[in-house]
């Protein structure tokens, strides 16, 4: 069938981070393209997840920059803090990204469709009541907050919500221990709530280096949150001044809000995919191949929904490639072997390749540099907090294979080191670097013996 019976070339469903970057670059290599999107121009990165969530981080370090600053012969008044100032600020901000996020769909020559998309039929979407029909359909929907169902868990709130609250929590729950969570306690308790983070298992940040999770958290306790593992609330009540929780290992605990992160779905639930042949993994994300095609024939995905690493640059990369393989002149799906990335938990984590777990399964023989040392800033501040570095180089090859750092602008670091480590880089490529004078980063330049 020729493209010209249909109404677009390729219709994207969700106007995130992948969903624009494929429908700008589709458009602008020709093809005719509309989005579909009913909820937000940015999708969860602009909206409710990366740039609100950097913000508030932002907001929340001031707490102990003035605290620090006494160091430094600053006399500070005690500060106050202004959460109906940030929320504020920041939805302003939120909507100038919306507006650009529009203009460079319309630039490109996209049409935006304000809608909720449902599969009609092959090659077919209704929005708004009105049939449209498209060569190609690209689901770009990404993942939606998931709660576990227990009694009084619909009074938790998710990041969806977290952001905009009407009052600010004095106290606050936050359950789970990934990204989200862990991110959330450094910015509510830097902002002044007492926040305690329940994990259901022995050690939170499931996934990261062994080293790095221990290390994160004893440096998270030292700032204040209480951190419990082996803790996963059983119960939600409204009772006393708030909500009256009881965690699984019987103790209980008065909070005014509490956030759910425990972990993001796929957000397909009402696009009627049920009348299509998809297959999904055995996680439950939809299935696609090398050039981001379902096992339907007409129906793409990529970005969140498809189970790789729930990751901006990662959506953003995946839409590139798919528009220049199917409109422009072809080329890979990328290579996520080495993405990098960060934790803007406090402190932040920042990482690249593979844990020193994983490294022992896949390469046999490991040299493990690592060191850990108080930041220049706190000898005058006072503050106790310490970093963390830490190279896994394969014994074989001297092929550095893991970067990880816990400790201030770990994120900024680790992006540059990533090029390195992408490059192939050997733990000799390290050592002739020539560090720079006084940084943290300097000590991944500098570790000469090996710890294991
Ligand atoms: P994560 O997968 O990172 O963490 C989910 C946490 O919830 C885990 O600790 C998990 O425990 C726990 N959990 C899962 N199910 C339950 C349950 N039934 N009861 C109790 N605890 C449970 O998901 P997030 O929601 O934090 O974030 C989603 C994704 O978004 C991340 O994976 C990340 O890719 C992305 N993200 C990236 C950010 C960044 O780049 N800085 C920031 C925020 C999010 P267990 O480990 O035991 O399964």
């Amino acid at each position: 069938m020729s493209t010209a019976v249909f109404d677009y070339d390729l219709l994207v469903i969700g106007a995130g981070s992948g969903g624009v970057r494929a429908a700008r670059t589709a458009a602008s290599l020709g093809a005719r393209v509309a989005v579909v999107e009913d909820r937000y121009m940015g999708g969860t990165c602009v909206n409710v997840g990366c740039v609100p969530k950097k913000l508030y981080v932002y907001a929340s370090e001031f707490g102990k920059g003035f605290v620090d600053a006494g160091g430094f012969g600053w006399e500070t008044p005690e500060p106050a803090f202004d959460w109906a100032t940030l929320r504020d600020n920041k939805k302003t901000e939120i909507s100038r990204l919306n507006a650009i996020y529009q203009r460079l769909l319309e630039t490109a020559g996209a049409t935006v469709i304000d809608g909720r998309a449902h599969i009609h039929d092959r090659h077919s979407i209704e929005v708004n009541g009105t049939q449209l029909t498209a060569e190609k359909v690209l689901l770009a929907t990404g993942t939606w907050p998931y709660i576990p169902a227990f009694p009084g868990s619909e009074y938790a709130l998710t990041s969806n919500e977290i952001f905009d609250l009407p009052e600010f929590p004095q106290r606050l729950l936050i359950i789970g221990g990934g990204y989200i969570a862990t991110e959330f306690a450094g910015i509510f308790n830097g902002l002044g709530s007492k926040v305690t983070q329940t994990y259901r298992g022995d050690l939170f940040m499931r996934g990261f280096d062994g080293d790095v999770r221990t290390f994160l958290a004893a440096e998270i306790r030292k700032t204040g949150v209480d951190l419990r593992f082996n803790a996963n609330p059983q119960a939600i009540e409204i009772g006393g001044q708030g909500y009256h929780v009881t965690l699984d290992n019987g103790s209980t605990l008065e909070v005014d809000s509490i956030l759910c992160a425990t972990g993001r779905r796929p957000n397909i639930h009402d696009l009627n995919l049920e009348e299509t042949d998809i297959q999904y993994t055995p996680q439950g994300f939809i299935a696609v191949d090398e050039r981001f095609q379902t096992s339907e024939s007409w129906l793409y995905a990529l970005g969140d929904l498809t189970g790789g690493p729930q990751l901006t640059p990662v959506a953003l990369a995946q839409g590139t490639a798919f528009a220049h393989q199917h409109y422009g002149s072809g080329g890979d799906a990328p290579e996520l072997e080495y993405v990098p990335t960060a934790v803007f938990s406090q402190p932040n984590v920042g990482t690249v390749g593979y844990t020193e777990e994983q490294a022992e399964q896949l390469f046999g023989e490991l040299r493990i540099f690592q060191s850990d040392f108080r930041p220049m800033k706190h000898t005058l501040s006072g503050r106790d907090e310490r970093s963390l570095m830490k190279l896994i180089v394969e014994a074989a090859t001297d092929r550095v294979v893991g970067l990880h750092m816990v400790g201030p602008d770990a994120g900024e670091i680790v992006q540059g080191m990533a090029i390195a480590i992408q490059m192939g880089a050997t733990k000799a490529d390290f050592d002739r670097t020539i560090g720079i004078h006084p940084t943290a980063a300097e000590e991944f330049v500098t570790l000469r013996e090996p710890v294991r």
